[in-house]
């Protein structure tokens, strides 16, 4: 296990009906606020009266940035910068999925930045201080609710970046499991992709000596698998609900879950080269890529793949070769993202062989993917290859 620090500010407020906390956890910070969400589902279901209520019994000057897209754009943030420079905005109020909370914390760390926002996603430079923020989730799947991470997409140079800082961890987090009873099947089943997704960036490590973080990311792993399927078929079931939201959350809260471990994360660079270009789904492109990220990287440490393969999926290793063992937990969790509805192939949304070389490029722009097994852009190339 290697060394590490762990912080995590987040206040987790969780249940039902815990919206009607809002006023309270919001007025120490100020009376000026921005509200941002996305497309209106939050309208449709009623939320956005409620947080407006809780808003009003604290006498808030409230200001709204809406249509906030999936795979937040820049343009987005920066008129978000603009509005709570021109009005003095305290404190941002994210309600939505991952696409409105980081958009609201590249918001919160544009507002004292000289720069462009841009500037955090490409290294240029770091964030040294943001606006207080704090989120309702609606829908299970990124952890930005309890981390410190961002996505921006910046549509001109068609290019998704992550940003990260402690400053940009929301003050508090209303998880109430009943919000994400609308989402449809297919995003629940996108979230549920990207929850796992998380835990095998960090479980698939070459650090040695981790049982504890090991058994971690195996016990969010299964309980994902046991509760996604009765999420996807009964949205209104509250327990299954409740189960993956506390899993999407501790799946990536500032990696709690593999503290002293090194990350992997190649499968994630190359879903953002994808969808940078295509504008897919987040989870979507997750369930293409990352069974095939296993089989092409499974042997530089299968030992790993065969632990994976038993104490997730329960594969019986008797008789079988190692090989066998580790292929039939990666067949397993192809099989699993299948029964939910996720997409297999990039043919599946749509996505042809055009622009393999600019997506394979894209990915390795700041040097080659992950550490697992390392990859060069002719590796990913041959991910992207085998996803077709
Ligand atoms: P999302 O993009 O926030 O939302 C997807 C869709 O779901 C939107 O159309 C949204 O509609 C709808 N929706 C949300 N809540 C709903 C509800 N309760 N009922 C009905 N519809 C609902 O999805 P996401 O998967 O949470 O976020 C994806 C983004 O997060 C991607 O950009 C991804 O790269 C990023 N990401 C971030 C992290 C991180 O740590 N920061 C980690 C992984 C991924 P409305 O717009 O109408 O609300
Ligand atoms: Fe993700």
């Amino acid at each position: 296990m290697n060394p590490f620090r762990f912080y995590n500010p987040t206040q987790l407020v969780f249940g039902k009906d815990t919206v009607s906390e809002l006023g309270s956890l919001v007025a120490p910070y100020g009376s000026s606020i921005l509200l941002v969400y996305g497309g209106g589902s939050i309208k449709k279901t009623g939320l956005y009266d409620k947080v407006k209520e809780q808003l009003a019994s604290i006498h808030a000057t409230v200001h709204e940035l809406s249509g906030i897209d999936p795979n937040p754009r820049l343009s987005s943030v920066e008129k978000g910068v603009q509005i709570c420079r021109e009005n003095g905005v305290q404190f941002i109020l994210a309600v939505g999925g991952g696409s409105v909370i980081d958009a609201a914390k590249g918001i919160a760390a544009g507002v004292p930045y000289e720069g462009s926002v841009w500037d955090f996603c490409t290294r240029k430079a770091q964030v040294q201080k943001a606006l207080p923020l704090g989120a309702i989730l609606t829908l299970s799947a990124t952890g930005t609710e309890m981390n410190g991470n961002a996505v921006i997409t910046n549509w001109d140079l068609k290019q998704k970046r992550g940003m990260g800082s402690i400053h940009v961890y929301p003050r508090f987090s209303i998880l109430d499991p009943t919000l994400t009873m609308t989402v449809s099947k297919e995003q629940t089943a996108n979230g549920i992709v990207d929850m796992m997704s998380h835990v095998f960036e960090q479980y698939f490590s070459q650090t040695k000596d981790t049982p504890l973080q090991e058994r971690l990311c195996e016990s969010i792993l299964q309980t994902v698998v046991e509760n996604g399927e009765t999420a996807v078929r009964e949205p209104n079931n509250y327990e299954a609900r409740a189960n993956l939201m506390l899993c999407g959350t501790y799946a990536l809260n500032g990696g709690m879950i593999s503290v002293g471990m090194q990350n992997d994360w190649a499968s994630h660079d190359i879903e953002h080269a994808i969808s940078a270009i295509y504008d897919i789904a987040h989870g979507a492109g997750l369930s293409i890529v990352f069974p095939n990220w296993m089989k092409y990287v499974y042997n530089a440490r299968i030992d790993r793949f065969v632990q994976y393969a038993v104490r997730v999926w329960g594969v019986d290793p008797a008789g079988k070769t190692d090989d066998e063992i580790a292929l039939a937990g990666i067949q397993a969790t192809r099989d699993f993202f299948t029964r939910i509805g996720a997409p297999a192939t990039l043919s599946d949304v749509g996505i042809g062989d055009e622009s393999l070389d600019v997506m394979a490029a894209d990915a390795v722009r700041f040097g080659p993917l992950g550490s697992f097994r390392k990859l060069e852009q002719q590796d990913v190339r041959s991910i992207l290859e085998m996803s077709l």
